[in-house]
Protein backbone atom coordinates (compact mmCIF):
# COMPACT_ATOMS: atom_id res chain seq x y z
CA UNK A 1 0.00 0.00 0.00
CA UNK A 2 1.13 3.55 -0.32
CA UNK A 3 -0.14 6.18 1.87
CA UNK A 4 1.42 9.36 0.48
CA UNK A 5 3.53 11.48 2.33
CA UNK A 6 2.85 14.16 -0.16
CA UNK A 7 -0.42 15.23 0.02
CA UNK A 8 -0.31 18.47 -1.74
CA UNK A 9 -2.07 17.07 -4.80
CA UNK A 10 -5.06 17.17 -2.77
CA UNK A 11 -4.38 19.80 0.18
CA UNK A 12 -6.90 22.42 0.99
CA UNK A 13 -4.35 25.51 0.90
CA UNK A 14 -5.07 27.41 -1.47
CA UNK A 15 -9.08 27.47 -0.80
CA UNK A 16 -11.25 24.62 -2.11
CA UNK A 17 -10.74 21.49 -3.45
CA UNK A 18 -11.31 21.41 -7.29
CA UNK A 19 -13.17 18.09 -8.21
CA UNK A 20 -14.30 16.66 -11.30
CA UNK A 21 -16.91 13.82 -11.04
CA UNK A 22 -17.18 11.53 -13.97
CA UNK A 23 -20.35 9.91 -13.67
CA UNK A 24 -22.23 12.96 -11.99
CA UNK A 25 -25.88 11.52 -12.47
CA UNK A 26 -24.96 7.53 -11.58
CA UNK A 27 -25.58 6.44 -7.50
CA UNK A 28 -22.05 7.12 -6.80
CA UNK A 29 -22.09 10.08 -8.70
CA UNK A 30 -25.67 11.85 -7.05
CA UNK A 31 -23.91 11.01 -3.44
CA UNK A 32 -20.43 12.66 -4.11
CA UNK A 33 -22.64 15.60 -4.93
CA UNK A 34 -24.57 15.54 -1.63
CA UNK A 35 -20.81 15.51 0.27
CA UNK A 36 -20.09 18.57 -1.90
CA UNK A 37 -22.91 20.09 -1.03
CA UNK A 38 -22.32 19.52 2.75
CA UNK A 39 -19.10 21.28 2.68
CA UNK A 40 -19.26 23.89 0.25
CA UNK A 41 -16.12 25.63 1.97
CA UNK A 42 -14.50 23.04 1.00
CA UNK A 43 -15.22 21.64 -2.65
CA UNK A 44 -15.41 23.16 -5.71
CA UNK A 45 -17.09 21.31 -8.48
CA UNK A 46 -15.27 21.68 -11.61
CA UNK A 47 -16.43 18.74 -13.88
CA UNK A 48 -19.59 16.60 -14.19
CA UNK A 49 -20.15 14.02 -16.90
CA UNK A 50 -23.09 11.75 -17.53
CA UNK A 51 -23.70 8.99 -20.05
CA UNK A 52 -27.38 9.72 -21.02
CA UNK A 53 -29.14 11.55 -18.38
CA UNK A 54 -29.06 14.57 -19.71
CA UNK A 55 -31.79 15.91 -17.54
CA UNK A 56 -30.28 15.65 -14.14
CA UNK A 57 -27.05 16.92 -15.23
CA UNK A 58 -29.14 19.84 -16.44
CA UNK A 59 -30.10 20.47 -12.91
CA UNK A 60 -26.89 19.58 -11.55
CA UNK A 61 -24.80 22.06 -13.19
CA UNK A 62 -27.02 24.40 -12.23
CA UNK A 63 -26.83 24.13 -8.81
CA UNK A 64 -22.64 23.12 -9.16
CA UNK A 65 -21.52 25.87 -11.64
CA UNK A 66 -19.23 23.37 -13.04
CA UNK A 67 -16.62 24.67 -15.51
CA UNK A 68 -17.28 21.83 -18.05
CA UNK A 69 -19.77 19.26 -18.75
CA UNK A 70 -19.32 15.65 -20.53
CA UNK A 71 -22.73 13.78 -21.90
CA UNK A 72 -22.09 10.35 -23.15
CA UNK A 73 -22.65 11.49 -27.64
CA UNK A 74 -21.60 13.66 -29.27
CA UNK A 75 -24.60 14.37 -31.42
CA UNK A 76 -26.17 15.12 -28.03
CA UNK A 77 -23.65 17.19 -26.64
CA UNK A 78 -23.96 19.16 -29.81
CA UNK A 79 -27.79 19.13 -29.29
CA UNK A 80 -28.26 19.96 -26.17
CA UNK A 81 -25.28 22.28 -25.69
CA UNK A 82 -27.87 25.53 -25.18
CA UNK A 83 -28.87 23.68 -21.82
CA UNK A 84 -25.69 24.51 -20.17
CA UNK A 85 -23.53 27.90 -19.71
CA UNK A 86 -20.11 26.11 -19.69
CA UNK A 87 -18.21 23.94 -21.56
CA UNK A 88 -20.08 21.15 -23.32
CA UNK A 89 -18.01 18.20 -24.54
CA UNK A 90 -19.46 15.12 -25.63
CA UNK A 91 -18.38 11.23 -26.30
CA UNK A 92 -16.04 8.66 -24.81
CA UNK A 93 -12.40 10.65 -25.61
CA UNK A 94 -14.45 13.29 -23.80
CA UNK A 95 -14.33 12.11 -20.14
CA UNK A 96 -10.15 12.19 -20.90
CA UNK A 97 -10.32 15.42 -21.44
CA UNK A 98 -12.55 15.56 -18.11
CA UNK A 99 -9.82 13.94 -16.39
CA UNK A 100 -7.42 16.19 -17.60
CA UNK A 101 -9.36 20.15 -16.95
CA UNK A 102 -7.30 22.10 -16.10
CA UNK A 103 -6.14 22.43 -11.68
CA UNK A 104 -8.14 19.89 -10.88
CA UNK A 105 -7.27 18.27 -7.17
CA UNK A 106 -9.42 15.51 -7.32
CA UNK A 107 -10.61 13.28 -9.83
CA UNK A 108 -14.06 11.21 -9.27
CA UNK A 109 -14.02 7.79 -11.22
CA UNK A 110 -18.02 6.99 -10.73
CA UNK A 111 -17.94 5.25 -14.33
CA UNK A 112 -19.55 1.90 -14.78
CA UNK A 113 -17.35 -0.34 -16.57
CA UNK A 114 -13.72 -0.40 -18.43
CA UNK A 115 -14.77 2.61 -19.79
CA UNK A 116 -13.06 4.07 -16.80
CA UNK A 117 -9.50 3.14 -17.45
CA UNK A 118 -8.31 5.41 -19.68
CA UNK A 119 -9.61 8.89 -17.89
CA UNK A 120 -7.99 7.30 -14.91
CA UNK A 121 -4.89 7.15 -16.59
CA UNK A 122 -4.99 10.34 -18.05
CA UNK A 123 -5.30 11.66 -14.47
CA UNK A 124 -2.69 9.69 -12.85
CA UNK A 125 -0.21 10.61 -15.59
CA UNK A 126 -0.82 14.83 -14.23
CA UNK A 127 -0.42 13.38 -10.57
CA UNK A 128 -3.83 14.01 -9.36
CA UNK A 129 -5.46 11.97 -6.70
CA UNK A 130 -8.12 9.48 -8.03
CA UNK A 131 -11.09 8.78 -5.60
CA UNK A 132 -11.50 5.18 -7.17
CA UNK A 133 -15.19 4.10 -7.08
CA UNK A 134 -14.63 2.40 -10.87
CA UNK A 135 -13.18 -1.28 -9.52
CA UNK A 136 -13.18 -2.35 -13.09
CA UNK A 137 -10.34 0.45 -13.45
CA UNK A 138 -8.49 -1.69 -11.01
CA UNK A 139 -9.47 -4.94 -12.71
CA UNK A 140 -8.63 -4.53 -15.78
CA UNK A 141 -5.22 -2.93 -15.15
CA UNK A 142 -4.82 -2.78 -11.68
CA UNK A 143 -1.03 -3.52 -11.72
CA UNK A 144 -0.18 -1.14 -14.81
CA UNK A 145 -2.32 1.75 -13.16
CA UNK A 146 -0.31 1.21 -9.46
CA UNK A 147 2.83 1.73 -11.27
CA UNK A 148 2.02 4.95 -13.25
CA UNK A 149 0.39 6.23 -9.78
CA UNK A 150 3.91 5.62 -7.73
CA UNK A 151 5.56 6.87 -11.57
CA UNK A 152 3.64 10.26 -11.13
CA UNK A 153 3.52 10.71 -7.76
CA UNK A 154 -0.81 10.49 -8.12
CA UNK A 155 -2.86 8.72 -4.89
CA UNK A 156 -5.47 6.24 -5.74
CA UNK A 157 -7.97 6.34 -2.35
CA UNK A 158 -10.82 3.72 -2.91
CA UNK A 159 -14.45 4.18 -2.27
CA UNK A 160 -15.75 1.00 -2.74
CA UNK A 161 -16.54 0.66 1.56
CA UNK A 162 -14.73 -2.40 2.03
CA UNK A 163 -11.58 -1.30 0.30
CA UNK A 164 -12.38 2.04 2.24
CA UNK A 165 -11.86 0.12 5.08
CA UNK A 166 -8.46 -1.84 4.40
CA UNK A 167 -7.38 1.53 3.63
CA UNK A 168 -8.10 2.87 7.21
CA UNK A 169 -7.12 -0.28 8.82
CA UNK A 170 -3.66 -0.40 7.02
CA UNK A 171 -2.87 3.27 7.96
CA UNK A 172 0.80 3.13 10.26
CA UNK A 173 0.65 -0.57 9.36
CA UNK A 174 3.60 -2.54 7.42
CA UNK A 175 2.45 -4.45 4.33
CA UNK A 176 4.82 -7.45 5.40
CA UNK A 177 2.95 -7.40 8.64
CA UNK A 178 -0.29 -8.55 7.32
CA UNK A 179 -1.48 -11.70 7.48
CA UNK A 180 -4.83 -11.78 5.76
CA UNK A 181 -7.47 -8.80 4.27
CA UNK A 182 -10.84 -9.95 5.05
CA UNK A 183 -13.54 -8.38 2.65
CA UNK A 184 -16.68 -8.63 3.62
CA UNK A 185 -19.96 -9.59 1.52
CA UNK A 186 -23.23 -9.27 2.30
CA UNK A 187 -24.24 -12.80 0.51
CA UNK A 188 -26.74 -10.72 -1.80
CA UNK A 189 -30.53 -11.24 -2.12
CA UNK A 190 -29.87 -14.94 -2.81
CA UNK A 191 -27.73 -15.92 0.43
CA UNK A 192 -30.59 -18.30 1.99
CA UNK A 193 -32.17 -19.04 -1.18
CA UNK A 194 -32.39 -23.13 -2.07
CA UNK A 195 -30.35 -23.83 -4.60
CA UNK A 196 -32.21 -25.87 -6.79
CA UNK A 197 -34.77 -22.77 -7.17
CA UNK A 198 -31.42 -20.86 -9.14
CA UNK A 199 -33.10 -21.51 -12.71
CA UNK A 200 -36.08 -19.59 -11.76
CA UNK A 201 -34.69 -16.35 -10.43
CA UNK A 202 -36.23 -13.34 -12.19
CA UNK A 203 -34.37 -10.39 -12.95
CA UNK A 204 -36.79 -7.97 -10.02
CA UNK A 205 -35.71 -10.83 -7.64
CA UNK A 206 -31.70 -10.38 -8.38
CA UNK A 207 -32.20 -6.23 -8.60
CA UNK A 208 -33.56 -6.40 -5.10
CA UNK A 209 -30.31 -6.21 -2.72
CA UNK A 210 -31.43 -6.04 1.23
CA UNK A 211 -28.55 -3.52 2.38
CA UNK A 212 -27.57 -1.58 0.03
CA UNK A 213 -28.65 0.83 -3.12
CA UNK A 214 -26.83 1.10 -5.94
CA UNK A 215 -26.97 1.15 -9.76
CA UNK A 216 -28.50 -1.74 -11.56
CA UNK A 217 -24.74 -3.72 -12.68
CA UNK A 218 -23.26 -3.60 -9.41
CA UNK A 219 -26.61 -4.81 -7.66
CA UNK A 220 -26.56 -8.10 -10.04
CA UNK A 221 -23.34 -7.81 -9.34
CA UNK A 222 -24.32 -8.59 -6.03
CA UNK A 223 -26.55 -11.09 -6.36
CA UNK A 224 -24.07 -13.20 -8.69
CA UNK A 225 -21.11 -12.48 -5.73
CA UNK A 226 -18.95 -11.47 -8.95
CA UNK A 227 -18.82 -8.26 -7.11
CA UNK A 228 -16.94 -9.50 -5.03
CA UNK A 229 -14.78 -11.50 -6.81
CA UNK A 230 -14.04 -8.15 -9.01
CA UNK A 231 -13.19 -6.49 -5.02
CA UNK A 232 -10.50 -9.63 -5.00
CA UNK A 233 -8.87 -8.40 -7.93
CA UNK A 234 -9.54 -4.68 -7.03
CA UNK A 235 -7.87 -5.48 -3.66
CA UNK A 236 -4.69 -7.38 -5.05
CA UNK A 237 -3.61 -4.46 -6.89
CA UNK A 238 -4.77 -1.56 -4.49
CA UNK A 239 -2.71 -3.03 -1.57
CA UNK A 240 -0.28 -4.87 -3.48
CA UNK A 241 -0.98 -8.07 -2.19
CA UNK A 242 -0.79 -11.84 -3.11
CA UNK A 243 -4.58 -13.72 -3.97
CA UNK A 244 -3.95 -15.81 -1.14
CA UNK A 245 -3.58 -13.27 1.03
CA UNK A 246 -7.20 -12.36 0.36
CA UNK A 247 -10.45 -13.90 1.59
CA UNK A 248 -13.67 -13.58 1.50
CA UNK A 249 -16.69 -13.85 4.62
CA UNK A 250 -20.03 -13.73 4.50
CA UNK A 251 -21.65 -10.86 6.67
CA UNK A 252 -24.66 -10.66 6.12
CA UNK A 253 -25.54 -7.26 8.46
CA UNK A 254 -23.21 -5.27 6.22
CA UNK A 255 -21.77 -3.33 9.80
CA UNK A 256 -17.93 -4.55 9.48
CA UNK A 257 -16.83 -2.82 6.04
CA UNK A 258 -13.99 -5.42 5.98
CA UNK A 259 -11.00 -6.28 8.71
CA UNK A 260 -7.53 -7.11 8.19
CA UNK A 261 -5.46 -9.55 10.59
CA UNK A 262 -1.92 -9.05 11.57
CA UNK A 263 1.24 -11.45 11.72
CA UNK A 264 0.77 -11.38 15.16
CA UNK A 265 -2.85 -12.43 15.22
CA UNK A 266 -4.32 -9.14 15.88
CA UNK A 267 -7.28 -8.12 13.67
CA UNK A 268 -8.58 -4.31 12.19
CA UNK A 269 -12.07 -3.60 11.37
CA UNK A 270 -13.62 -0.43 10.27
CA UNK A 271 -17.34 -0.29 10.97
CA UNK A 272 -20.45 2.00 10.73
CA UNK A 273 -24.01 1.58 8.71
CA UNK A 274 -24.12 0.43 5.21
CA UNK A 275 -23.71 4.25 3.61
CA UNK A 276 -21.39 4.88 0.52
CA UNK A 277 -21.52 8.60 1.47
CA UNK A 278 -18.85 7.85 4.44
CA UNK A 279 -16.13 5.92 2.28
CA UNK A 280 -16.63 8.78 -0.62
CA UNK A 281 -16.44 11.61 2.03
CA UNK A 282 -13.32 10.11 3.20
CA UNK A 283 -11.42 9.68 -0.08
CA UNK A 284 -12.41 13.69 -0.23
CA UNK A 285 -11.45 14.75 3.27
CA UNK A 286 -8.07 12.20 3.86
CA UNK A 287 -5.38 12.11 5.62
CA UNK A 288 -8.51 14.44 7.84
CA UNK A 289 -11.91 13.40 9.06
CA UNK A 290 -15.07 15.69 8.42
CA UNK A 291 -17.16 16.29 10.65
CA UNK A 292 -20.93 15.02 9.49
CA UNK A 293 -24.31 14.18 10.17
CA UNK A 294 -23.76 10.71 8.48
CA UNK A 295 -25.44 7.55 10.04
CA UNK A 296 -23.38 5.97 12.98
CA UNK A 297 -23.93 2.53 14.80
CA UNK A 298 -25.78 2.36 18.38
CA UNK A 299 -23.30 0.36 19.90
CA UNK A 300 -25.93 0.24 23.33
CA UNK A 301 -28.80 -1.30 21.12
CA UNK A 302 -28.77 -4.99 21.11
CA UNK A 303 -27.49 -6.43 17.66
CA UNK A 304 -26.29 -9.58 15.95
CA UNK A 305 -23.39 -9.62 13.73
CA UNK A 306 -22.54 -12.85 12.26
CA UNK A 307 -19.86 -14.32 9.82
CA UNK A 308 -20.17 -17.44 7.47
CA UNK A 309 -18.04 -19.15 4.88
CA UNK A 310 -18.85 -18.10 1.23
CA UNK A 311 -20.26 -21.67 -0.60
CA UNK A 312 -18.55 -21.59 -3.90
CA UNK A 313 -21.26 -23.75 -5.96
CA UNK A 314 -23.60 -20.98 -4.74
CA UNK A 315 -21.40 -18.20 -5.60
CA UNK A 316 -19.05 -19.68 -8.57
CA UNK A 317 -18.00 -15.94 -9.56
CA UNK A 318 -15.28 -16.50 -6.19
CA UNK A 319 -13.24 -18.91 -7.51
CA UNK A 320 -13.24 -17.18 -11.51
CA UNK A 321 -11.59 -14.34 -9.96
CA UNK A 322 -8.56 -16.65 -8.21
CA UNK A 323 -8.37 -18.54 -11.46
CA UNK A 324 -8.43 -14.90 -13.24
CA UNK A 325 -5.72 -13.54 -10.58
CA UNK A 326 -3.70 -16.76 -10.82
CA UNK A 327 -3.73 -16.96 -14.53
CA UNK A 328 -2.31 -13.00 -14.62
CA UNK A 329 -1.79 -10.84 -17.56
CA UNK A 330 -5.31 -10.05 -19.35
CA UNK A 331 -7.48 -12.88 -17.66
CA UNK A 332 -9.00 -10.70 -15.10
CA UNK A 333 -9.97 -8.11 -18.05
CA UNK A 334 -10.98 -11.19 -20.04
CA UNK A 335 -13.26 -12.02 -16.81
CA UNK A 336 -14.55 -8.33 -16.02
CA UNK A 337 -15.73 -7.80 -20.25
CA UNK A 338 -17.27 -11.07 -20.27
CA UNK A 339 -19.51 -10.50 -17.12
CA UNK A 340 -20.58 -6.94 -18.87
CA UNK A 341 -21.97 -8.67 -21.55
CA UNK A 342 -23.52 -11.36 -19.42
CA UNK A 343 -25.30 -8.82 -16.95
CA UNK A 344 -26.43 -6.95 -19.78
CA UNK A 345 -27.85 -9.73 -21.47
CA UNK A 346 -29.35 -10.77 -18.15
CA UNK A 347 -30.96 -7.27 -17.88
CA UNK A 348 -32.39 -7.36 -21.16
CA UNK A 349 -33.81 -11.00 -20.64
CA UNK A 350 -31.85 -13.10 -23.15
CA UNK A 351 -30.26 -14.82 -20.41
CA UNK A 352 -31.02 -16.37 -17.92
CA UNK A 353 -29.68 -15.47 -14.18
CA UNK A 354 -27.56 -19.10 -13.70
CA UNK A 355 -25.96 -18.01 -17.24
CA UNK A 356 -24.22 -14.78 -16.12
CA UNK A 357 -21.22 -16.49 -14.28
CA UNK A 358 -21.36 -19.79 -16.89
CA UNK A 359 -21.34 -17.42 -19.85
CA UNK A 360 -17.96 -15.82 -17.95
CA UNK A 361 -16.31 -19.02 -17.27
CA UNK A 362 -16.54 -19.88 -20.84
CA UNK A 363 -15.37 -16.82 -22.17
CA UNK A 364 -12.56 -17.24 -20.13
CA UNK A 365 -11.72 -20.48 -21.36
CA UNK A 366 -12.25 -19.69 -25.08
CA UNK A 367 -10.12 -15.97 -25.11
CA UNK A 368 -6.38 -15.86 -25.65
CA UNK A 369 -4.08 -14.56 -22.69
CA UNK A 370 -2.12 -11.53 -23.43
CA UNK A 371 0.77 -11.14 -21.18
CA UNK A 372 1.71 -7.74 -22.51
CA UNK A 373 1.95 -5.17 -19.58
CA UNK A 374 0.17 -2.69 -21.48
CA UNK A 375 -3.09 -0.87 -21.40
CA UNK A 376 -3.84 -1.65 -25.28
CA UNK A 377 -3.39 -5.56 -24.93
CA UNK A 378 -5.98 -4.93 -21.71
CA UNK A 379 -8.10 -3.52 -24.08
CA UNK A 380 -7.93 -5.02 -27.03
CA UNK A 381 -8.51 -8.48 -24.94
CA UNK A 382 -11.93 -6.63 -23.17
CA UNK A 383 -12.95 -6.24 -27.03
CA UNK A 384 -12.18 -9.63 -27.82
CA UNK A 385 -14.21 -10.92 -24.60
CA UNK A 386 -17.05 -8.55 -25.61
CA UNK A 387 -17.23 -10.25 -28.82
CA UNK A 388 -17.28 -13.89 -27.35
CA UNK A 389 -19.51 -12.82 -24.56
CA UNK A 390 -22.28 -12.10 -27.74
CA UNK A 391 -21.13 -14.99 -29.60
CA UNK A 392 -21.29 -17.67 -26.91
CA UNK A 393 -24.73 -16.22 -25.99
CA UNK A 394 -26.33 -16.14 -28.86
CA UNK A 395 -24.98 -19.51 -29.96
CA UNK A 396 -26.62 -21.24 -26.45
CA UNK A 397 -30.18 -19.12 -27.20
CA UNK A 398 -30.41 -21.09 -30.80
MG1 LIG B 1 -18.05 -2.82 -2.31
Amino acid sequence: MRVSENSSSASVSEGKLRVAVLGSTGSIGTQTLEIARLFKEKIKIVVLTAGQNVDLLERQAAEFLPECVVIGSKERARSEAHRFSCTVLGGENALVEAASWPKVDIVVTALVGAVGLRPTVAALKLGRRIALANKETMVVAGDLVQQLAQKHGAEIIPVDSEHSAIFQCLLGERSSEVRKLILTASGGPFRDRSLDTFNSISKQEALNHPNWEMGAKITIDSATMMNKALEVIEARWLFDLPPEKIDVVIHPQSIIHSMVQFVDGSTKAQLGPPDMKVPIQYALSTPSRWEAPHPVVHWDMDQTLSFSAPNAERYPSLVLAYEALNQAGAVPAILNAANEVAVDLFLKDHISFRRITTLVREVMASCTNRPENEIEARMEADQEARRKGVELAGAANH
